[in-house]
């Protein structure tokens, strides 16, 4: 801890830690302690000096804090509040001018916006301020919308044509700043630095200007044609806010444009005024930029001049001692008197201002937007804020410190209940749908193998797996409330305890949550995960969340073999394997993943109602999924299965034997002994060997290999039935309840799939998919072997 300052407050309690404050206490940040990133991260999200906080409340578990600052509601550990000194929040700081010095200018020459054949703009802002939202709009697509931050973690691109030219827009992650100090941060840098946007729009949410303006800061230093869009213009207009766009566009030297992305609202204006820089940067233009003092504008000058291929943004980064940034004259011809000459200028700019140049260049940055704010943003008076804002009554109970839990526990519940329950009666229709054509196909084609082709390995496999379409859309429809509400956010606010506790991090449950829907995606979304070993743990244990792919194979079993508490079984399975996510993340950050702490500096986005457009959109581009995968990957490995389960042919077999001397049945021999100590047959352990490629296949290779006996038994017609009356060799039923658990615990841990997989090496690389593979295969092994031997003993 360094012991500058502190002398210039008129004010005796200079050692007051916001941790310190009660619930409801408004203060004033004096600084921020500590170093590095975090230390950062804090000054972005607002806590510069002078800047007023309020204690909102403790989360269920006591940890963290939810605090309110620049209008937004953040949450802090314990430990972390405990880095942030405060004092009263009407205490004066003698050192603290109003720095608003308006901009100044730098001339940019020309530049051909079609030197690369393309017309491209980039979308940047701050998590959450409606990026997606007005990119779907735009190009038509059909990207994920979530309210949350971390939603997108990759760049989109899509099109659009105005004025007879196709224009590319693109969709980046959002970020609070440019820092380089997160992985999408770095990301958004490297894609302006390498693909050169021919102009940039930044959208900022018009209710919470103070803080998206200040990554407006940094895009402004870089020079390139900017357009501001203030989105969520419905929300401000609601709040009774008064702003005079016009002239803040003339403070801040910047077009803005009001905007609401998700009707679409002022997306025209916005466009016309980004082709109309893109055309202007043709020629000569002036910018402007964030006039820091005299001091930092001469460094700035002079460095700028000692390199001249870099922006001022880049040049200030230098001066501020970024390595991202040093690096890019390290090895330079005179590299090393930039590098000399950068740290003088900081030491001098340090002693003037008597503090480090982060905090500088924060509070500067900040300054220069509240000065500009003070000028045109009147605020309502009435406006509500904090605790009266739309949704808080519903927030008070929803984080109550009793009930915040159990609700959690219920709504999840409920949302597994909805599934199964409601998606049994469009299930049943399209069960019969299938089981019409199969008869239909069976009765009109000539016998022979195309015919068994057919409608035991295409109509059997794939119809099988079809079924639990509406299932699907179900649960995707839920995750989809829950991402559009705000209730992530607050669920990770909830858990961060219990997470921690694992070694985990409250953010970690967002990727954990998506999970349920799908792997893949839940392994990308844990980049918004700061630290690289927190990531790790999570993307290692996200496999345990059981995706939607197993669903077939649990709806299936359940209904087939449980009568009573068919959603408690079903959500039992789910928790079974969420405590194996805990443990196995409570073992791998206690040895191979250890590290000290994590942070959980989250903003928790304003509740919002979900819009019906974007639940359906989302269920729409699952389904979509769905069907597409049935239509390739399933379809293919269902007739691979059905061939190796009808060779070779022998005569005068029954169904039976025909089955049990295939390929297949060969196959299925000769791992019985691994998976007999489960309690499976054969043709189970086949089904979880070709379950390998995904999880679907599970069900489709059980309908193919039980489609065999259906001649048996004419009446039985779904896999359903065929199960329950399957038999082994010595005449007992294959499946009972312990059995089916068993199978479902089996499915539930091993092996995620070749997808998943694929995503595990991108993120982590191909040590960690070996791993992975190993570890999840043996623990299911392990489990179901202790369940249903253990069940066995009881029973
Ligand atoms: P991104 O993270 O910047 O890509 O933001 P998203 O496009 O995912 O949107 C974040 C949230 O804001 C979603 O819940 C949207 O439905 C909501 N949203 C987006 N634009 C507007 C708007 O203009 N007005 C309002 N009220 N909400 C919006
Ligand atoms: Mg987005």
């Amino acid at each position: 801890m360094n012991s500058e300052q502190n002398n210039n407050i008129h004010n005796n309690d200079v050692n007051r830690l916001l941790d310190g404050e009660p619930v409801g206490m408004t203060v004033q940040v004096v600084r921020v302690m500590g170093d590095g990133a975090f230390r950062q991260r804090l000054l972005e999200m607002g806590f510069v000096r002078g800047a007023q906080v309020t204690v909102l409340k403790n989360a269920p578990l006591r940890d963290p804090v939810e605090y309110m600052i620049m209008g937004s509601h953040i949450s802090l550990r314990h430990s972390e509040a405990a880095q942030i000194e405060v004092t009263d929040k009407d205490a004066q700081f003698c050192d603290m001018e109003d720095s608003f010095n308006g901009t100044v200018e730098t001339t940019v020459a020309g530049v051909d916006p079609l030197n690369d054949n393309v017309l491209r703009i980039a979308l940047i802002g701050n998590p959450n301020c409606g990026k997606t939202s007005l990119f779907n709009y735009v190009t038509g697509a059909k990207e994920k919308v979530g309210n949350y931050g971390g939603v997108t973690v990759d760049s989109k691109e899509g099109w659009f044509t105005i004025g007879g030219r196709r224009v590319q827009l693109v969709d980046l992650p959002g970020t609070y700043s440019l820092t380089e100090y997160s992985p999408e941060e770095m990301y958004v840098r490297t894609y302006i630095r390498d693909n050169h946007p021919d102009a940039i729009l930044n959208i900022v949410d018009a209710g919470n200007l103070e803080r998206n303006l200040y990554l407006t800061t940094q895009v402004m230093d870089m020079n390139i044609p900017m357009v501001i869009a203030l989105n969520m213009w419905d929300e401000l207009e609601k709040s009774g806010d008064k702003l005079d766009v016009e002239m803040m566009s003339r403070l801040l030297g910047a077009r803005m444009i009001p905007l609401t992305a998700y009707n679409g609202r002022g997306v025209k204006e916005v466009l016309e005024a980004a082709m109309e820089v893109i055309d202007e940067s043709e020629k000569e233009t002036l910018h402007h930029n964030v006039n820091y003092g005299n001091l930092i504008e001469d460094c700035l000058k002079e460095l700028g001049q000692m390199c001249p291929g870099l922006d001022r943004y880049t040049v200030l980064k230098i001066i501020e001692n970024d390595q991202h940034a040093i690096q890019l004259v390290d090895g330079q011809e005179g590299g090393e008197q930039v590098k000399k000459a950068a740290t003088e200028m900081r030491k001098r700019i340090e002693r003037d201002y008597n503090n480090d140049i982060t905090s500088i260049i924060t509070d500067l940055k900040y300054g220069f937007v509240r000065g500009a704010l003070a000028e045109v943003l009147t605020p309502n008076p009435e406006r509500a804020t904090g605790e009266t804002k739309p949704g808080y009554t519903l927030d008070r109970l929803l984080t109550n410190r009793w009930l915040a839990l159990p609700i959690l526990l219920v709504l999840m519940w409920l949302m597994f209940e909805a599934t199964f329950t409601l998606g049994a009666y469009p299930q049943e229709w399209i069960e019969n749908g299938i089981g019409w054509i199969g008869e239909w196909i069976g009765q009109t084609m000539p016998e022979g193998i195309l015919r068994d082709l057919i409608v035991d390995g295409i109509i059997g496999g794939v119809g099988g797996v079809l079924v639990f379409l509406p299932q699907i859309l179900i649960l995707f429809f839920f995750i989809s409330l829950l991402e559009d509400s705000g209730y992530m956010a607050r669920a990770a606010f909830i858990v961060d305890r219990i997470m921690h506790r694992v070694g985990l991090h409250g953010k970690s449950f967002i990727p954990y949550l998506i999970g349920f829907g799908c792997g893949v995606p839940a392994i990308m979304a844990t980049r918004t995960l700061e630290n690289r070993r927190d990531r790790l743990v999570t993307i290692l244990t996200v496999p345990f969340m059981s995706c939607s792919a197993r669903l077939p194979a649990y709806l299936l079993l359940v209904a087939a073999f449980f009568t009573a508490n068919q959603g408690l079984i079903l959500m039992s399975i789910y928790l079974v394997g969420i405590v194996v996510a805990a443990i196995t993340a409570i073992v791998l950050s206690k040895t191979i993943l250890k590290h000290d702490k994590s942070q959980f500096v989250m903003e928790l986005p304003p509740y919002r109602q979900p819009t019906a457009r974007n639940a359906v959109i989302h269920m729409w581009s699952k389904g979509k999924q769905y069907l597409q995968k049935m239509a390739t990957i399933i379809l293919a490995a269902s007739i691979i299965v059905w061939a190796l389960g009808y060779f070779p042919r022998h005569d005068g077999q029954t169904p039976q034997e025909q089955v049990e001397n295939s390929y297949m049945g060969q196959m299925g021999k000769a791992i019985e002994p691994l998976v007999e100590p489960l309690g499976f047959n054969w043709q189970m352990g086949v089904s979880v060997l070709t379950g390998a490629a995904a999880k679907e296949i599970v069900v489709s290779t059980m309908g193919v290999l039980y489609t065999g006996e259906s001649d048996l038994d004419e009446e039985s017609t779904s896999l359903k039935e065929k199960l329950q009356s399957a038999t082994r060799p010595d005449g007992k039923p294959v499946f009972d309840s312990i059995v089916a658990y068993s199978f479902m615990l089996f499915i539930l841990l091993y092996f995620p799939c070749i997808a998943a997989l694929a995503a595990i090496k991108r993120e982590a690389g191909w040590k960690w998919v070996a791993f992975e593979v190993v570890y999840t295969t043996g623990v299911a092994w392990l489990v179901s072997f202790l369940f249903y031997q253990i069940a066995r003993m009881l029973a």
